[in-house]
Protein backbone atom coordinates (compact mmCIF):
# COMPACT_ATOMS: atom_id res chain seq x y z
CA UNK A 1 0.00 0.00 0.00
CA UNK A 2 1.12 3.50 -0.80
CA UNK A 3 1.11 6.49 1.18
CA UNK A 4 1.12 9.84 -0.93
CA UNK A 5 1.64 12.93 1.34
CA UNK A 6 1.82 16.51 0.23
CA UNK A 7 1.80 19.96 2.50
CA UNK A 8 2.60 18.07 5.80
CA UNK A 9 4.57 15.77 7.77
CA UNK A 10 2.23 13.67 9.53
CA UNK A 11 3.63 10.10 8.21
CA UNK A 12 4.13 8.38 11.37
CA UNK A 13 0.30 8.95 12.78
CA UNK A 14 -1.20 8.42 9.44
CA UNK A 15 0.69 5.36 8.92
CA UNK A 16 -0.25 4.19 12.87
CA UNK A 17 -4.01 5.08 11.77
CA UNK A 18 -3.74 2.39 8.52
CA UNK A 19 -2.10 -0.27 10.38
CA UNK A 20 -4.88 -0.79 12.63
CA UNK A 21 -6.73 -1.66 9.49
CA UNK A 22 -3.68 -3.06 8.28
CA UNK A 23 -1.98 -4.88 10.70
CA UNK A 24 0.82 -6.84 8.72
CA UNK A 25 1.04 -5.03 5.05
CA UNK A 26 4.43 -3.25 4.49
CA UNK A 27 3.81 0.50 3.19
CA UNK A 28 5.71 2.88 0.58
CA UNK A 29 5.45 6.15 1.30
CA UNK A 30 5.40 9.15 -1.66
CA UNK A 31 5.40 13.00 -1.39
CA UNK A 32 3.13 14.84 -3.73
CA UNK A 33 4.68 14.86 -7.48
CA UNK A 34 7.14 12.09 -6.82
CA UNK A 35 6.93 8.70 -8.39
CA UNK A 36 4.25 6.36 -6.87
CA UNK A 37 5.85 2.97 -6.81
CA UNK A 38 2.98 0.65 -7.03
CA UNK A 39 0.08 3.02 -9.24
CA UNK A 40 -2.05 0.57 -9.84
CA UNK A 41 -2.33 -1.07 -6.38
CA UNK A 42 -3.81 0.55 -3.00
CA UNK A 43 -3.17 3.72 -2.71
CA UNK A 44 -3.95 6.51 -0.18
CA UNK A 45 -3.34 10.82 -1.10
CA UNK A 46 -3.54 12.74 2.11
CA UNK A 47 -3.35 16.39 1.44
CA UNK A 48 -3.33 19.21 3.02
CA UNK A 49 -3.61 22.36 1.02
CA UNK A 50 -4.55 26.29 2.02
CA UNK A 51 -7.59 27.93 0.80
CA UNK A 52 -8.14 31.56 2.21
CA UNK A 53 -8.00 31.26 5.37
CA UNK A 54 -8.13 27.86 6.01
CA UNK A 55 -6.49 24.72 5.64
CA UNK A 56 -8.47 22.33 3.36
CA UNK A 57 -7.62 18.55 4.59
CA UNK A 58 -8.45 15.77 2.21
CA UNK A 59 -8.42 12.18 1.64
CA UNK A 60 -8.49 9.91 -1.91
CA UNK A 61 -8.63 6.52 -0.80
CA UNK A 62 -8.20 3.44 -3.10
CA UNK A 63 -8.67 0.19 -1.07
CA UNK A 64 -8.99 -3.46 -3.32
CA UNK A 65 -11.17 -1.26 -5.78
CA UNK A 66 -13.34 0.83 -3.86
CA UNK A 67 -12.21 4.60 -3.90
CA UNK A 68 -13.96 7.37 -1.19
CA UNK A 69 -12.83 10.81 -1.07
CA UNK A 70 -13.72 12.92 2.84
CA UNK A 71 -12.76 16.58 3.55
CA UNK A 72 -12.21 18.74 5.91
CA UNK A 73 -11.15 22.13 7.36
CA UNK A 74 -9.32 23.54 10.16
CA UNK A 75 -9.07 27.27 10.06
CA UNK A 76 -5.78 28.93 10.06
CA UNK A 77 -5.92 30.99 13.40
CA UNK A 78 -6.86 27.38 15.31
CA UNK A 79 -4.73 27.91 18.57
CA UNK A 80 -3.26 24.66 18.41
CA UNK A 81 -3.46 24.19 14.65
CA UNK A 82 -0.50 21.43 13.82
CA UNK A 83 -2.12 19.47 15.98
CA UNK A 84 -5.85 20.10 14.96
CA UNK A 85 -4.64 19.39 11.35
CA UNK A 86 -3.20 16.22 12.07
CA UNK A 87 -5.79 15.01 14.29
CA UNK A 88 -8.42 16.19 11.10
CA UNK A 89 -6.64 13.65 8.84
CA UNK A 90 -6.19 11.04 11.15
CA UNK A 91 -10.18 11.26 11.65
CA UNK A 92 -10.76 11.19 7.97
CA UNK A 93 -7.91 8.45 7.57
CA UNK A 94 -10.15 6.35 10.05
CA UNK A 95 -13.40 6.72 8.73
CA UNK A 96 -12.09 5.96 5.24
CA UNK A 97 -10.76 3.08 6.20
CA UNK A 98 -13.71 2.00 8.48
CA UNK A 99 -15.88 2.21 5.84
CA UNK A 100 -13.42 0.56 2.99
CA UNK A 101 -12.84 -2.70 5.34
CA UNK A 102 -16.06 -2.89 7.52
CA UNK A 103 -13.59 -3.02 10.69
CA UNK A 104 -14.27 -0.96 13.85
CA UNK A 105 -11.05 -1.26 15.96
CA UNK A 106 -12.67 -0.82 19.65
CA UNK A 107 -9.65 1.53 20.22
CA UNK A 108 -10.39 3.61 17.94
CA UNK A 109 -7.71 6.05 17.01
CA UNK A 110 -5.72 5.47 20.36
CA UNK A 111 -2.80 3.84 19.42
CA UNK A 112 -0.97 4.38 22.84
CA UNK A 113 -0.09 1.70 25.22
CA UNK A 114 -1.43 2.85 28.35
CA UNK A 115 -5.04 4.42 27.55
CA UNK A 116 -5.79 4.45 30.79
CA UNK A 117 -3.90 7.32 32.06
CA UNK A 118 -5.58 9.46 29.52
CA UNK A 119 -8.76 8.29 30.81
CA UNK A 120 -7.49 8.30 34.77
CA UNK A 121 -6.42 12.35 33.53
CA UNK A 122 -9.77 12.79 32.51
CA UNK A 123 -11.72 11.26 35.62
CA UNK A 124 -9.44 13.93 37.62
CA UNK A 125 -10.33 16.78 35.68
CA UNK A 126 -14.02 16.26 36.63
CA UNK A 127 -15.24 14.98 33.76
CA UNK A 128 -18.28 11.91 34.46
CA UNK A 129 -17.78 8.57 33.05
CA UNK A 130 -20.72 9.30 30.18
CA UNK A 131 -18.75 12.71 29.28
CA UNK A 132 -14.85 10.84 29.20
CA UNK A 133 -17.38 8.37 27.03
CA UNK A 134 -18.59 10.94 24.57
CA UNK A 135 -15.10 12.79 24.30
CA UNK A 136 -13.23 9.50 23.34
CA UNK A 137 -15.66 8.70 21.03
CA UNK A 138 -15.99 12.23 19.47
CA UNK A 139 -12.23 12.45 19.16
CA UNK A 140 -10.78 9.11 18.66
CA UNK A 141 -14.02 7.23 18.01
CA UNK A 142 -13.28 4.62 21.14
CA UNK A 143 -16.34 2.74 21.68
CA UNK A 144 -18.54 2.49 24.28
CA UNK A 145 -17.02 -0.96 25.81
CA UNK A 146 -13.43 0.31 25.86
CA UNK A 147 -14.01 3.04 27.64
CA UNK A 148 -16.28 1.74 29.98
CA UNK A 149 -13.49 -0.87 30.17
CA UNK A 150 -10.96 1.74 30.69
CA UNK A 151 -12.83 3.68 33.49
CA UNK A 152 -13.52 0.58 35.60
CA UNK A 153 -9.34 -0.08 35.30
CA UNK A 154 -9.04 3.95 36.51
CA UNK A 155 -11.70 3.73 38.98
CA UNK A 156 -9.62 0.17 40.79
CA UNK A 157 -6.73 1.59 40.48
CA UNK A 158 -7.68 5.16 41.81
CA UNK A 159 -7.65 3.33 45.62
CA UNK A 160 -4.54 1.48 45.19
CA UNK A 161 -3.16 5.17 44.34
CA UNK A 162 -5.04 6.61 47.36
CA UNK A 163 -3.40 4.35 49.95
CA UNK A 164 0.11 3.85 48.52
CA UNK A 165 2.86 5.04 51.10
CA UNK A 166 4.32 8.26 50.76
CA UNK A 167 8.22 7.87 49.65
CA UNK A 168 7.73 4.47 48.76
CA UNK A 169 9.57 2.45 46.43
CA UNK A 170 8.47 -1.21 44.65
CA UNK A 171 11.39 -4.03 43.92
CA UNK A 172 11.73 -6.22 40.99
CA UNK A 173 13.56 -9.47 41.23
CA UNK A 174 14.20 -10.78 37.20
CA UNK A 175 15.02 -14.49 37.07
CA UNK A 176 15.12 -14.86 33.31
CA UNK A 177 15.44 -18.66 33.28
CA UNK A 178 12.69 -20.97 31.62
CA UNK A 179 12.81 -24.84 32.25
CA UNK A 180 11.97 -24.58 27.93
CA UNK A 181 11.29 -22.05 26.05
CA UNK A 182 7.71 -21.54 24.66
CA UNK A 183 7.42 -20.72 20.74
CA UNK A 184 5.46 -17.82 21.19
CA UNK A 185 7.39 -16.12 23.79
CA UNK A 186 9.60 -12.88 22.76
CA UNK A 187 11.31 -12.74 26.22
CA UNK A 188 15.28 -13.17 26.68
CA UNK A 189 14.96 -16.11 29.09
CA UNK A 190 17.53 -18.67 29.24
CA UNK A 191 16.46 -22.34 29.65
CA UNK A 192 17.67 -23.69 32.75
CA UNK A 193 19.22 -26.51 30.89
CA UNK A 194 21.84 -24.47 28.86
CA UNK A 195 22.64 -22.33 31.45
CA UNK A 196 22.36 -24.21 34.88
CA UNK A 197 26.26 -23.55 35.18
CA UNK A 198 25.12 -19.80 35.66
CA UNK A 199 23.00 -19.92 38.16
CA UNK A 200 24.91 -20.31 41.49
CA UNK A 201 27.22 -17.12 39.83
CA UNK A 202 23.76 -15.19 38.95
CA UNK A 203 22.49 -15.75 42.50
CA UNK A 204 25.85 -14.30 44.11
CA UNK A 205 25.53 -11.32 41.76
CA UNK A 206 21.91 -11.23 42.09
CA UNK A 207 22.31 -11.26 46.14
CA UNK A 208 24.95 -8.33 45.87
CA UNK A 209 22.24 -6.54 43.97
CA UNK A 210 19.50 -6.44 46.64
CA UNK A 211 21.96 -5.72 49.32
CA UNK A 212 23.20 -3.02 47.32
CA UNK A 213 19.18 -1.46 46.29
CA UNK A 214 18.69 -2.76 50.28
CA UNK A 215 21.42 0.45 51.00
CA UNK A 216 19.91 2.83 48.79
CA UNK A 217 16.29 2.27 50.36
CA UNK A 218 17.57 2.71 53.62
CA UNK A 219 19.87 5.90 53.37
CA UNK A 220 16.85 7.34 51.27
CA UNK A 221 14.40 6.39 53.78
CA UNK A 222 12.08 4.82 51.52
CA UNK A 223 9.68 2.90 52.18
CA UNK A 224 9.50 -0.81 50.17
CA UNK A 225 5.96 -0.99 48.92
CA UNK A 226 5.86 -4.59 46.91
CA UNK A 227 8.07 -6.88 45.74
CA UNK A 228 7.87 -9.19 42.52
CA UNK A 229 9.71 -12.05 40.88
CA UNK A 230 9.19 -12.22 37.73
CA UNK A 231 11.00 -14.01 34.62
CA UNK A 232 11.38 -16.00 32.91
CA UNK A 233 9.98 -18.17 35.68
CA UNK A 234 11.13 -17.69 38.96
CA UNK A 235 10.23 -21.11 40.26
CA UNK A 236 12.63 -22.29 37.72
CA UNK A 237 14.82 -21.92 40.72
CA UNK A 238 15.21 -24.94 43.15
CA UNK A 239 13.39 -24.55 46.83
CA UNK A 240 16.78 -23.65 48.66
CA UNK A 241 17.86 -20.99 45.96
CA UNK A 242 14.67 -18.97 46.35
CA UNK A 243 14.87 -19.14 49.77
CA UNK A 244 18.73 -18.04 49.52
CA UNK A 245 16.81 -14.59 47.58
CA UNK A 246 14.42 -14.27 50.17
CA UNK A 247 16.17 -14.82 53.04
CA UNK A 248 18.38 -11.67 51.32
CA UNK A 249 15.44 -9.66 51.07
CA UNK A 250 14.17 -10.14 54.56
CA UNK A 251 17.52 -9.93 55.97
CA UNK A 252 18.10 -6.48 54.07
CA UNK A 253 15.27 -4.67 53.84
CA UNK A 254 12.06 -3.34 56.39
CA UNK A 255 9.31 -4.77 54.92
CA UNK A 256 7.11 -4.13 57.67
CA UNK A 257 5.01 -2.04 55.49
CA UNK A 258 4.90 -4.14 52.56
CA UNK A 259 1.51 -4.23 50.82
CA UNK A 260 2.15 -7.07 48.08
CA UNK A 261 4.57 -9.83 47.49
CA UNK A 262 4.38 -11.56 44.01
CA UNK A 263 6.38 -14.26 42.77
CA UNK A 264 5.58 -15.66 39.73
CA UNK A 265 5.66 -19.43 38.89
CA UNK A 266 4.54 -19.35 35.99
CA UNK A 267 4.92 -22.95 34.09
CA UNK A 268 3.46 -25.13 36.49
CA UNK A 269 5.85 -27.67 35.43
CA UNK A 270 8.27 -25.85 37.77
CA UNK A 271 5.76 -26.04 41.20
CA UNK A 272 6.70 -28.04 43.64
CA UNK A 273 4.84 -28.20 47.19
CA UNK A 274 8.32 -27.41 48.71
CA UNK A 275 8.77 -24.23 46.45
CA UNK A 276 5.30 -22.97 47.36
CA UNK A 277 6.07 -22.99 50.84
CA UNK A 278 9.58 -21.81 50.89
CA UNK A 279 8.02 -18.80 49.08
CA UNK A 280 4.74 -18.61 51.07
CA UNK A 281 6.83 -18.67 54.73
CA UNK A 282 9.32 -16.39 53.53
CA UNK A 283 6.59 -13.68 53.04
CA UNK A 284 5.43 -13.99 49.59
CA UNK A 285 1.36 -13.41 49.56
CA UNK A 286 0.80 -14.00 45.51
CA UNK A 287 1.44 -16.24 42.91
CA UNK A 288 0.73 -16.53 39.53
CA UNK A 289 0.39 -19.90 37.56
CA UNK A 290 -0.12 -20.03 33.67
CA UNK A 291 -1.88 -22.13 31.52
CA UNK A 292 -2.50 -19.44 28.73
CA UNK A 293 -4.79 -22.60 27.73
CA UNK A 294 -6.90 -25.19 29.07
CA UNK A 295 -6.27 -27.49 26.02
CA UNK A 296 -3.44 -29.75 25.97
CA UNK A 297 -3.13 -29.88 21.71
CA UNK A 298 -3.00 -25.56 22.03
CA UNK A 299 -0.43 -26.04 25.15
CA UNK A 300 1.65 -28.52 22.55
CA UNK A 301 1.15 -26.27 19.50
CA UNK A 302 2.41 -23.39 21.29
CA UNK A 303 5.59 -25.75 22.60
CA UNK A 304 4.88 -25.10 26.02
CA UNK A 305 5.94 -28.28 28.26
CA UNK A 306 2.96 -28.83 30.51
CA UNK A 307 -0.38 -30.50 30.24
CA UNK A 308 -3.58 -28.98 31.65
CA UNK A 309 -3.51 -32.05 34.34
CA UNK A 310 -0.05 -30.18 35.88
CA UNK A 311 -1.50 -26.53 35.48
CA UNK A 312 -4.56 -27.77 37.53
CA UNK A 313 -2.24 -29.80 40.03
CA UNK A 314 0.04 -26.33 40.69
CA UNK A 315 -2.86 -24.46 41.05
CA UNK A 316 -4.36 -26.69 44.04
CA UNK A 317 -1.59 -26.63 45.14
CA UNK A 318 -1.34 -23.06 45.42
CA UNK A 319 -4.57 -22.67 46.93
CA UNK A 320 -3.80 -25.34 49.28
CA UNK A 321 -0.81 -23.79 50.40
CA UNK A 322 -2.62 -20.49 51.41
CA UNK A 323 -1.68 -17.44 49.15
CA UNK A 324 -3.94 -14.43 49.76
CA UNK A 325 -3.94 -14.34 45.93
CA UNK A 326 -3.52 -16.81 43.18
CA UNK A 327 -2.97 -15.06 39.58
CA UNK A 328 -4.11 -17.22 35.75
CA UNK A 329 -3.10 -15.95 32.62
CA UNK A 330 -4.62 -17.03 29.43
CA UNK A 331 -4.15 -15.48 25.95
CA UNK A 332 -6.63 -15.33 22.90
CA UNK A 333 -5.42 -15.96 19.47
CA UNK A 334 -2.85 -18.56 20.17
CA UNK A 335 -2.86 -20.90 16.88
CA UNK A 336 -4.65 -24.22 16.72
CA UNK A 337 -6.86 -22.46 19.09
CA UNK A 338 -10.84 -21.42 18.37
CA UNK A 339 -13.19 -19.41 19.78
CA UNK A 340 -15.29 -21.97 21.52
CA UNK A 341 -11.89 -23.09 22.74
CA UNK A 342 -10.67 -19.85 24.28
CA UNK A 343 -14.16 -19.42 25.64
CA UNK A 344 -14.07 -23.19 27.30
CA UNK A 345 -10.45 -21.94 28.53
CA UNK A 346 -11.85 -19.44 30.34
CA UNK A 347 -15.33 -20.73 31.71
CA UNK A 348 -13.08 -23.25 33.34
CA UNK A 349 -10.79 -21.07 34.74
CA UNK A 350 -13.41 -18.86 36.25
CA UNK A 351 -14.89 -22.26 37.61
CA UNK A 352 -11.67 -22.32 40.03
CA UNK A 353 -12.18 -18.81 41.32
CA UNK A 354 -8.91 -17.77 41.30
CA UNK A 355 -8.17 -13.95 42.56
CA UNK A 356 -6.82 -12.59 39.83
CA UNK A 357 -7.14 -13.82 36.34
CA UNK A 358 -5.14 -12.42 33.35
CA UNK A 359 -6.24 -12.39 29.62
CA UNK A 360 -3.51 -10.91 27.27
CA UNK A 361 -4.38 -10.48 23.17
CA UNK A 362 -1.10 -12.71 21.46
CA UNK A 363 0.78 -10.50 19.62
CA UNK A 364 0.96 -10.13 16.08
CA UNK A 365 4.89 -9.70 16.32
CA UNK A 366 4.67 -13.37 18.70
CA UNK A 367 2.19 -14.22 15.94
CA UNK A 368 4.10 -13.67 13.14
CA UNK A 369 7.19 -16.04 14.33
CA UNK A 370 4.58 -18.65 15.06
CA UNK A 371 3.72 -18.78 11.51
CA UNK A 372 7.49 -18.93 10.87
CA UNK A 373 7.53 -22.31 12.46
CA UNK A 374 4.38 -23.89 11.26
CA UNK A 375 1.32 -22.16 13.07
CA UNK A 376 -2.05 -20.77 11.70
CA UNK A 377 -5.39 -20.05 12.62
CA UNK A 378 -4.59 -16.37 13.41
CA UNK A 379 -7.31 -14.03 12.97
CA UNK A 380 -7.73 -10.86 14.23
CA UNK A 381 -11.62 -10.47 14.40
CA UNK A 382 -12.10 -13.84 16.31
CA UNK A 383 -9.40 -12.24 18.87
CA UNK A 384 -11.49 -9.82 19.14
CA UNK A 385 -14.83 -11.92 19.98
CA UNK A 386 -12.25 -13.88 22.30
CA UNK A 387 -11.42 -10.11 23.96
CA UNK A 388 -15.17 -9.21 24.06
CA UNK A 389 -16.27 -12.38 25.54
CA UNK A 390 -13.64 -12.39 28.53
CA UNK A 391 -14.94 -8.79 29.27
CA UNK A 392 -18.15 -9.73 29.57
CA UNK A 393 -18.05 -13.05 31.29
CA UNK A 394 -15.55 -11.65 33.48
CA UNK A 395 -17.76 -9.03 34.61
CA UNK A 396 -20.93 -11.03 34.96
CA UNK A 397 -18.88 -13.35 37.50
CA UNK A 398 -17.52 -10.93 39.35
CA UNK A 399 -14.31 -9.95 38.59
CA UNK A 400 -13.21 -6.12 38.20
CA UNK A 401 -10.52 -4.48 35.89
CA UNK A 402 -7.42 -3.40 37.70
CA UNK A 403 -4.61 -3.14 34.89
CA UNK A 404 -4.61 -2.64 31.30
CA UNK A 405 -2.17 -1.96 29.17
CA UNK A 406 -1.69 -2.50 25.22
CA UNK A 407 1.31 -3.81 23.14
CA UNK A 408 1.99 -2.60 19.33
CA UNK A 409 0.68 -5.06 16.86
CA UNK A 410 -1.65 -6.99 19.00
CA UNK A 411 -4.15 -9.37 17.45
CA UNK A 412 -7.34 -7.04 16.63
CA UNK A 413 -6.05 -4.26 17.93
CA UNK A 414 -6.61 -5.62 21.33
CA UNK A 415 -5.38 -5.06 24.96
CA UNK A 416 -4.60 -7.33 27.88
CA UNK A 417 -6.53 -6.78 31.06
CA UNK A 418 -5.83 -8.01 34.59
CA UNK A 419 -9.19 -8.74 36.05
CA UNK A 420 -9.84 -8.96 40.30
CA UNK A 421 -11.89 -10.42 42.57
CA UNK A 422 -12.64 -9.77 46.24
CA UNK A 423 -10.42 -6.39 45.96
CA UNK A 424 -7.16 -8.68 45.08
CA UNK A 425 -5.81 -6.01 42.82
CA UNK A 426 -2.01 -6.50 41.60
CA UNK A 427 -0.73 -3.70 43.54
CA UNK A 428 2.63 -4.09 41.93
CA UNK A 429 1.46 -4.18 38.18
CA UNK A 430 -1.13 -0.94 38.65
CA UNK A 431 2.59 0.84 40.26
CA UNK A 432 4.51 -0.26 37.41
CA UNK A 433 1.94 0.23 34.50
CA UNK A 434 0.74 3.53 35.55
CA UNK A 435 3.99 4.58 36.21
CA UNK A 436 3.33 5.94 39.59
CA UNK A 437 6.15 4.63 41.68
CA UNK A 438 9.62 4.33 41.32
CA UNK A 439 10.58 0.66 40.69
CA UNK A 440 13.86 -0.61 41.85
CA UNK A 441 15.02 -3.62 39.45
CA UNK A 442 17.80 -6.35 40.24
CA UNK A 443 19.13 -8.81 37.77
CA UNK A 444 19.81 -9.40 34.09
CA UNK A 445 17.49 -7.54 31.67
CA UNK A 446 16.05 -5.86 34.79
CA UNK A 447 15.29 -1.99 34.15
CA UNK A 448 15.55 0.62 37.55
CA UNK A 449 12.82 3.25 36.60
CA UNK A 450 12.79 6.63 38.88
CA UNK A 451 9.67 8.24 38.93
CA UNK A 452 9.29 12.33 39.42
CA UNK A 453 6.13 13.03 37.85
CA UNK A 454 4.53 11.28 34.94
CA UNK A 455 6.76 13.47 31.96
CA UNK A 456 9.91 12.78 34.25
CA UNK A 457 10.94 9.13 34.18
CA UNK A 458 14.50 8.06 33.81
CA UNK A 459 15.77 3.79 33.36
CA UNK A 460 18.57 2.46 34.08
CA UNK A 461 18.96 -0.52 32.24
CA UNK A 462 21.17 -3.73 33.49
CA UNK A 463 22.72 -6.14 30.33
CA UNK A 464 20.21 -8.01 29.09
CA UNK A 465 21.40 -11.66 29.27
CA UNK A 466 22.72 -13.23 32.79
CA UNK A 467 26.46 -13.87 30.92
CA UNK A 468 26.69 -10.57 30.30
CA UNK A 469 25.28 -9.25 33.86
CA UNK A 470 28.02 -11.51 35.63
CA UNK A 471 31.05 -10.55 32.91
CA UNK A 472 29.51 -6.59 33.43
CA UNK A 473 28.52 -6.42 36.94
CA UNK A 474 31.05 -4.24 38.21
CA UNK A 475 31.53 -2.06 35.91
CA UNK A 476 28.00 -1.39 34.63
CA UNK A 477 25.16 -2.58 36.96
CA UNK A 478 26.70 -0.84 40.30
CA UNK A 479 27.67 2.38 38.83
CA UNK A 480 23.83 1.95 37.28
CA UNK A 481 22.39 2.07 40.65
CA UNK A 482 24.37 4.63 42.17
CA UNK A 483 22.88 6.71 38.96
CA UNK A 484 19.55 5.57 39.61
CA UNK A 485 20.28 6.35 43.55
CA UNK A 486 21.32 9.76 42.64
CA UNK A 487 18.33 10.08 40.07
CA UNK A 488 16.48 8.80 43.27
CA UNK A 489 17.65 11.42 45.83
CA UNK A 490 17.15 14.28 43.30
CA UNK A 491 13.57 13.59 43.50
CA UNK A 492 13.64 13.46 47.08
CA UNK A 493 15.30 16.92 47.27
CA UNK A 494 13.07 18.75 44.63
CA UNK A 495 15.85 18.48 42.37
CA UNK A 496 14.47 16.81 39.67
S1 LIG B 1 7.55 -19.68 30.44
FE1 LIG B 1 7.03 -17.57 29.89
S2 LIG B 1 9.00 -16.47 29.80
FE2 LIG B 1 9.45 -18.67 29.78
S3 LIG B 1 9.63 -19.21 27.61
FE3 LIG B 1 7.50 -19.64 28.19
S4 LIG B 1 6.38 -17.73 27.74
FE4 LIG B 1 8.59 -17.23 27.72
Amino acid sequence: MTLVFSGHSFRYELEAVCKLFFPVVSFSFATDGEAIPDPNGDIIFLTRSISGERAELSIRSRVSGSELKKSASVPLDDPDYEHSCELGLCRLLFECLREQTKITPGWGMLTGVRPVKLISRLRASGLSDSEIAELMDKRYFVSAEKVCLACATAANQEKVILNMPPKSVSLYVSIPFCPSRCSYCSFVSQTVRSFYKLIPDYLDRLCDELRFTAQTVRSLGLTLDTVYFGGGTPTSLEADQLLRIMNVINDSFDLSALREYTVEAGRPDTVTPEKLRVIHKNGGDRVSVNPQTMSDSVLEAIGRKHTVAQFLDAYLLAKSEGFKAVNVDLIAGLPKDSFGGFCDSLDRVIGLNPENITVHALSIKRAADLMHTGGEDLGGSQVSEMIAYSERVLSDCGYSPYYLYRQKNQLGNQENVGWEKGGNVGIYNVNMMEEIQTVLAVGAGASTKTVASENNIKRFYNPKYPLEYLKRFDETVIPRKKEAEAALAAILEGRA
